[in-house]
């Protein structure tokens, strides 16, 4: 695999945001995940976007666990913003407990949060299925898989509202700003910051490139959000679908950034997220 070449790292790396039920990885996902391991990614967590796509990613999870030990699988459960008015007219609440309560790959609340760029759902839907995520994150205590696409504070008052509670944590995923302040008030809520292939953009990730030495390495998690995001870093001819094996390109980019070695992204990546997810 092409990955392996541009790094080997002394540390596996860990994709805290995959979107491996996706229909694209129906009929691939075993060489999906060897092609992983063999790029050193060694725990991948299965993005849950809604109850019946959370419910998918635990079954996803449990099987594949028990067929193949080179990659461990978890999944969240949460409801994206954009399924927030489809959700919001039944009991969600009380499904998204259930869920809680049974599924045993889980390891997050999310995907969840805000997203006034396309607006899928209505403003008010999403704010209100956020803050039930919010609450419910708080009394489970787990960390949140947070998405904000252009809703920044809406998103910061919101979390304010909870910052103080004793079990309150969790992540902006795919953090695409281009501002050092919105940067700044996340991490002062003790956020943590995933990045994404975005930042290997030669366009649109050239001013997220620039932020990136402003996100502490205590604070830095990585993700690929496949099969979305292939990093552009990738050598040509690039594949239909970014993957979990594409990973250590976020994580080749990030050295340049920071200018140190992908040892050390991969060392504070993998701890950051072994601590924030309970691995
Ligand atoms: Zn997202």
């Amino acid at each position: 695999m092409m990955a392996t070449s541009t790094m080997t790292t002394a540390y596996n790396l860990i994709d805290i945001g995959a979107n491996l039920t996706h229909r694209s990885f129906k009929q691939n996902i075993q060489q999906v995940l060897e092609r992983a391991a063999k790029a050193q990614v060694s725990d991948i967590i299965i993005t849950g976007t809604s109850l019946s796509a959370s419910r998918e990613a635990s079954h996803l999870a449990t099987k594949y666990n028990q067929e193949q030990q080179l990659v461990k699988l978890y999944s969240t459960v949460g409801i994206h913003p954009h399924d927030a008015t489809r959700h919001s007219t039944y009991n969600y609440r009380e499904q998204l407990v259930d869920l809680l309560q049974t599924n045993k790959t889980n390891v997050a609340l999310g995907e969840c949060g805000l997203d006034f760029d396309r607006n899928f759902s209505s403003p008010d839907d999403q704010r209100r299925v956020f803050d039930t995520q919010l609450q419910l994150a708080c009394e489970f205590n787990l960390p949140l898989f947070m998405h904000e696409r252009s809703a920044s504070s809406d998103m910061l008052s919101l979390l304010e509202k909870y910052s103080q509670h004793k079990n309150f944590r969790g992540v902006i995923h795919c953090f695409t700003h281009e501002s050092l302040d919105v940067l700044q008030q996340y991490l002062s809520l003790n956020l943590y910051i995933g990045i994404t292939g975005w930042v290997c953009d030669e366009r649109r990730g050239k001013n997220l490139a620039k932020l990136i030495p402003h996100i502490p390495l205590n604070r830095l998690l990585i993700e690929t959000d496949a099969p979305f995001l292939l990093p552009r870093n990738t050598p040509k001819p690039w594949p239909k679908n970014n993957e979990p094996s594409y990973l250590p390109y976020v994580v080749a980019k990030l050295a340049e950034c920071y200018s140190i070695s992908t040892n050390e992204i991969a060392k504070h990546s993998t701890e950051n997220a072994k601590q924030l997810f309970n691995l």
